[in-house]
């Protein structure tokens, strides 16, 4: 019998056709990137499927949860290999198997071989049997149940013989990678780390763009949204944080422009910046966390505001939630408890009492053009003092690319 391993099952792209071994590739390296911190593994594709085994000790458990981060996997099977080429070799390796996976219950079982290597001398049916037969006489109150077995014991013949019975539910969705970048805006809150993964989990890969104030946001704000990447990264893998200084824009803006409009015209030249460095990272879509009526900001009119500085497509996956779905699927990623510690947001800030909820776009304009000519500057400065950092998908320390 040989050491412990993974049988990974995967779904939607199962239907790829000629493009199906790019997916299977992408997930290859998701799952060895997702497994890396529980220890050393071998992760390989064969028959429509991705395995992972554990080359030394590893915590079960651990690196369960590591393999629910990797979208693309549907199932994830704990399984033994055994190298049996003839039925006895097999049965005793079954009966091992029984013992030490599942102990002296006396479940109702069903055994369900499958046969991809025809050259195994015995069928599908003669090693279901067999198998049964060994399970019953050496375990006294096994009972086989075929309808309901408490205990469905899977026997995979291929090239070598893989024995399981659990089936853990993985995150699903398409592996990062099989779709384009997308460019999401990263706040301290609740919503937009959720977009993220929403978006990671279609298949995009996520690079993101913060804008701070300092010194009216703290250190602390801008660690928050860097322990918040690191949580979408657990997801969407290794990614890029743009950090921006957007202060003198910001004070700009809140001298010149009437306080209702504030909040619309800040999200505008965060649109317009994080635009900015979409295409320049080779992103194709801006992401936000965005959803319709949530705060005023958000409404139907809000939105097309905004959207009308950006030439990418605007994706925002949480547009038809309510806040407390967004809870719970934060609290399912594991980013709330982060996103609730209470440091100060830039938005939050410069915030008016009564923003406007149907902006005009011609209004929004006109008290634009009041920013030139100096916004222009301001906006370069902030492009060009940006803080660009890569955050790993293994939660260690992010590596800076500037400053
Ligand atoms: P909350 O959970 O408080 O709603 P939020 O991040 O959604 O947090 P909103 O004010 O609703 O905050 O902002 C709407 C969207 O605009 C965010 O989801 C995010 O995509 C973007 N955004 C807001 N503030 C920032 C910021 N400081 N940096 C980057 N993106 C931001
Ligand atoms: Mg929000």
């Amino acid at each position: 019998m040989d050491v412990q391993m993974f049988l990974l099952k995967y779904g939607e792209i199962g239907i790829k056709g000629k493009n199906r071994y790019l997916f299977e590739d992408r997930l290859v390296r998701r799952v060895a990137e997702a497994l890396r911190p529980a220890g050393s593994f071998k992760v390989w594709k064969a028959d429509g499927r991705i395995y992972a085994k554990g080359l030394s000790a590893f915590d079960r458990e651990d690196a369960v949860r590591r393999l629910q981060t990797v979208f693309g996997i549907v199932g994830i099977c704990p399984a033994v290999t055994s190298q049996a080429t003839d039925l006895a070799t097999l049965l005793d390796d079954a009966e091992i198997y029984w013992r030490n996976a599942i102990g002296d219950g006396t479940p109702t079982f069903k055994c369900e071989a499958r046969r991809s290597r025809k050259n195994f001398h015995k069928n599908s049916m003669e090693i279901n049997c067999a198998v049964g037969e060994r399970i019953l006489e050496t375990f006294p109150g096994t009972r086989v149940d075929v309808h309901q077995p408490e205990v469905l014991l899977r026997i995979e013949v291929r090239g070598q013989v893989f024995l399981y019975h659990e089936e853990v539910r993985g995150a699903g969705g398409m592996p990062v990678g099989s779709a384009a970048p997308g460019m999401l805006l990263l706040s301290g809150g609740i919503d937009s780390p959720v977009a993220g993964y929403m978006m990671a989990k279609r298949g995009m890969p996520i690079r993101a763009t913060y804008f701070h104030a300092p010194p009216y946001t703290s250190d602390r704000a801008r660690q928050k949204v860097v322990d918040l990447a690191k949580i979408v990264a657990r997801y969407a893998g290794e990614m890029t944080l743009n950090i921006v200084n957007f202060t003198a824009p910001q004070l700009h803006i809140y001298e010149r422009c009437p306080h209702d409009e504030l909040t619309i015209i800040m999200r505008r030249y965060m649109m317009r910046i994080a635009e900015h460095f979409a295409k320049e990272q080779g992103a194709s879509a801006l992401i936000t966390g965005e959803s319709v009526g949530q705060v005023a900001s958000q409404t139907v009119e809000g939105l097309l505001t905004t959207n009308a500085v950006c030439n990418l497509p605007v994706f925002r996956p949480l547009i038809g939630f309510d806040k407390w779905e967004i809870v719970e699927l934060a609290q399912k990623i594991g980013s709330f408890e982060t996103s609730i510690l209470p440091y100060e947001d830039c938005c939050t800030i410069f915030v008016a009492k009564h923003p406007v909820t149907r902006p005009k776009l011609e209004r929004m304009c006109a008290s634009e053009r009041k920013l030139a000519p100096e916004m222009e500057e301001l906006v370069a400065e902030a492009i060009r003092t940006v803080e660009t950092i890569t955050v790993r998908a293994d939660g260690k320390e992010p590596l800076s690319l500037s400053k």
